[in-house]
């Protein structure tokens, strides 16, 4: 089967890709069952795309198959990845509107499936304990800087994102404490799949998109309708972003990431 090399997941409000042509959807069978990737091409190279919430953002925080979502693009042959992630901010540096390249994580989940070596010794699985000492690719991200330069969008970068269990929103008083322990950016998702991208042994860049402050910092209730609104306006330039990087990107770039595994067995 044709291998792409290129991965890209939609996070809410990036459901589709306008931009992409020769749209075929491939169903991939996975052992954590099947995923169905969006394999096109976009500036002119070939791209397979997912959107983590479901086509119609039906899949909750917590329920997202984040291991099938991962294997599949392994399988399909994708080796970089690039992914969005709406964000509430916890830094008046980041208002609404603004996009921030996530650099580190703090997780806060309760119940998700974050490895794929994640055994109780009755199978053949080693354990394995990647390296997530920096969790996204730089080398990555600053291609995604990049494309937003050439199209005079700023992209912050060096996010620390909190990544809080959900579905509900945080309270004011969760959102000073992830503040004074040096949080950004707030939300639900890019944790475990920054994780088990580098398990996958895939370069992974996730670009933050600040639908608005945080409970407790802006004035007002934290809203989904007020976020979908504010994402709806950004999503032409996401899309234009996202095409933009894919057409800046190397297929046959590599750097550690793509052998994160080597030294993670004991
Ligand atoms: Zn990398």
């Amino acid at each position: 089967m044709e291998q792409v090399k290129i991965g890209i997941i939609g996070g809410t409000g990036v459901y589709r890709l306008p931009g992409v042509q020769d749209l075929e959807k491939r169903s991939v069978a996975t052992p954590y069952g099947k995923v169905t990737l969006n394999v096109g091409t976009l500036g002119g190279k070939r791209v397979a795309f997912l959107t983590r919430h479901g086509e119609n953002h039906s899949i909750s925080p917590g329920r997202i198959n984040y291991r099938a979502n991962i294997w599949a693009m392994k399988m399909a042959g994708v080796k970089q990845l690039v992914a969005t992630a709406c964000s509430g901010s916890l830094n008046p540096a980041f208002p609404a509107g603004s996009y921030v390249m996530l650099g580190q994580f703090i997780e806060f989940t309760k119940n998700r499936a974050a490895s794929f070596y994640d055994t109780d010794g009755t199978n053949p699985i080693k354990i394995a304990h990647v390296d997530v000492t920096y969790p996204y690719c730089n080398r990555l991200g600053q291609v995604v800087v990049d494309a937003g330069a050439a199209l005079g969008f700023k992209i912050h970068t060096g996010a620390t994102y909190c990544c809080c269990e959900g579905p509900r929103f945080e309270t004011a008083a969760e959102i000073k404490m992830l503040r004074l322990l040096g949080g950004d950016l707030v939300a639900q998702t890019n944790y475990p799949e920054v994780v088990l991208a580098r398990e996958a042994e895939i370069c992974y860049a996730a670009m933050g998109i600040v639908s608005n402050m945080a409970a407790g910092i802006a004035d007002e209730h934290v809203s989904a309708v007020e976020l979908t609104s504010v994402m709806k306006g950004l999503f032409d330039n996401v899309q234009a972003i996202l095409a933009k990087t894919v057409e800046m990107m190397d297929e046959r770039d590599e750097c550690w990431c793509q052998t994160a595994l080597a030294e993670s067995f004991l």
